[in-house]
């Protein structure tokens, strides 16, 4: 099984963070998340980072959960949160809280500059937000 070359989360080349494209799989279908899992990492202020996380606007795909993967918690399915710059699942919080999953410095440092604080008001539609498909050059 040949090893895709996952994009460093020093430098994470999208504006989307937490799903995985077909272009991060391996030839399987399989996606090493084992690559950005840290229990170790130190995060400043990541108290404040899960709850900004938390806290954004959200646009429901489906009215369902689904079971985390990996703990028995339910999570919402095709849900993601936007702030009018990056885009994530919105179970992403629970995995970095909960499975030591580590964020993109370039979102952690996003973040921190909006201090915490997410937006009053999303400024761009759906179809607008960058989605994987959209954003490969981003
Ligand atoms: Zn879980």
């Amino acid at each position: 099984m040949t090893k895709k070359h996952l994009p460093s989360l020093k430098k994470w080349p999208y504006k989307w963070y937490g799903f995985w494209p077909p272009e991060l799989l391996d030839e399987n279908g399989n996606f090493d998340i084992e690559y950005y899992r840290n229990e170790n990492w130190q995060c400043p202020n990541k108290d404040q980072i899960i709850k900004y996380l938390k806290s954004c606007n959200a646009v429901a795909g489906q009215a369902s959960n689904i079971k985390c993967p990996e703990c028995d918690i339910m999570l919402p399915r095709a849900s993601y949160s936007y702030d009018n710059v990056w885009l994530w699942p919105d179970q992403l919080a629970h995995e970095v809280e909960a499975h030591n999953i580590v964020l993109p410095d370039n979102f952690v440092e996003h973040i921190t500059k909006n201090n915490f604080t997410p937006p009053s008001r999303i400024l761009h539609r759906n179809h607008e937000w960058p989605w994987p498909d959209s954003s490969k050059n981003a």
